[in-house]
C-alpha cells in the first residue's frame, strides 16, 4: 500500500553537497505525510527525487513498487501521476490568466480541448478560484496564487500531490483553508498527499504520518501523536 517508496537514497550536488545521506520512507496510497525538518534538512530535495526531477546518487525510488524510469517517456508519465507544487506559486505560473494557467499542464498532456475545459472546470471548482477564471494569475493574492498552482497540478489528475510548505508566507485562516483543501482532495480524490512544514501545529490536525528529517536522515518517524509525545 506504499504508492512511492524510498530505499535509501542519496543525493550530492554538483558542488558536493550530500544533501540526503541514505534515507529510507514510504508513502502510503490515500494518506496524508508530513516530513518535518529545519532549513537545509534536505526537504526539497527529497521532494524533487520522488518525481524524478532529480536522479539519485545512490539508492532508489520507487512508485507502485516499480523503480522509476528516469527516461524522458518513463519521466513524463510519472509527472502525470506525482504533481508537486512548488513553495513560491510564481515559479509555477507564468501565463496571462487564471484558466490559462492551470490549462498548461493539461495542454502539454496533449488532451483534446473539450477534456482539456472540463478538467480545468472541475480543478477551478475544487479548489474554489472559479471566479478568478479571467484574472491574471500575477494580480491574486498569495493564497489565491496557491490554489492556482494546485489546480494546475490536479488537471493532471494525479495519483500523488507532494506540495513543498504549502503552507509558508499564509496568514491562520489561510493556513486552515488550504490545509482543509488538501484535506478534501486527499478524502476525495483518493489522492496520497504529502507536505512538508515547519508549521507543527498543523500536522497533527491534518496529517495521518510523520517523518522527520535532519542533515539527509530520517530522525524520527510515526504518527504525529507518536512523533510530538516523543521525549
Ligand atoms: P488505519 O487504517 O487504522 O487508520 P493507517 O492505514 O493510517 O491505519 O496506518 C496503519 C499504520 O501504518 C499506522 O499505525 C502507521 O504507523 C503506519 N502508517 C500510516 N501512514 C503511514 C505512512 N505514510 N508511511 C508509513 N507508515 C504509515
Ligand atoms: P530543505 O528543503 O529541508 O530546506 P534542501 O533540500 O533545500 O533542504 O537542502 C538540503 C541541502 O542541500 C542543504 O545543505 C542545501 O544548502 C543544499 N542545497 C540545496 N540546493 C542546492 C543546490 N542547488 N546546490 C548545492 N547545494 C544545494
Amino acid at each position: 500500500e506504499n504508492i512511492l517508496e524510498v530505499r535509501d537514497l542519496q543525493y550530492k550536488y554538483s558542488d558536493g553537497t550530500h544533501a540526503l545521506k541514505g534515507l529510507t520512507l514510504g508513502i502510503k496510497q490515500g494518506k496524508s505525510t508530513a516530513v518535518l525538518g529545519g532549513n537545509g534538512a534536505g526537504k526539497s530535495t527529497l521532494f524533487l527525487s520522488l518525481n524524478g526531477i532529480f536522479k539519485p546518487t545512490a539508492g532508489e525510488v520507487l512508485f507502485n513498487g516499480i523503480p522509476l524510469d528516469y527516461s524522458r517517456k518513463g519521466l513524463k508519465e510519472l509527472r502525470k501521476s506525482v504533481g508537486i507544487v512548488f513553495q513560491d506559486p510564481d515559479k509555477q505560473l507564468f501565463s496571462a490568466s487564471v484558466y490559462q494557467d492551470i490549462s498548461f499542464g493539461a495542454m502539454n498532456m496533449k488532451l483534446p480541448e473539450e477534456e482539456v475545459q472540463r478538467r480545468v472546470n472541475i480543478a477551478m471548482e475544487r479548489t474554489g478560484i472559479v471566479h478568478l477564471k479571467d484574472k491574471p494569475t500575477h494580480c491574486l493574492s498569495f493564497g489565491q496564487k496557491k490554489r492556482v498552482a494546485i489546480a494546475g497540478v490536479l488537471v493532471m489528475e494525479p495519483e500523488v500531490l507532494v506540495l513543498d510548505e504549502p503552507t509558508a508566507g499564509l496568514d491562520p485562516l489561510g493556513v486552515s483553508e488550504i490545509m482543509k483543501l488538501l484535506k478534501e482532495l486527499q478524502k476525495d480524490l483518493k489522492l496520497s498527499v504529502v507536505i512538508s512544514t515547519h508549521d507543527i501545529d498543523i500536522v497533527p490536525l491534518y496529517c495521518d504520518y510523520t517523518y522527520v528529517i535532519n542533515e539527509g536522515k530520517i530522525i524520527l518517524e510515526g504518527t504525529p501523536k507518536e512523533v510530538f509525545s516523543h521525549p
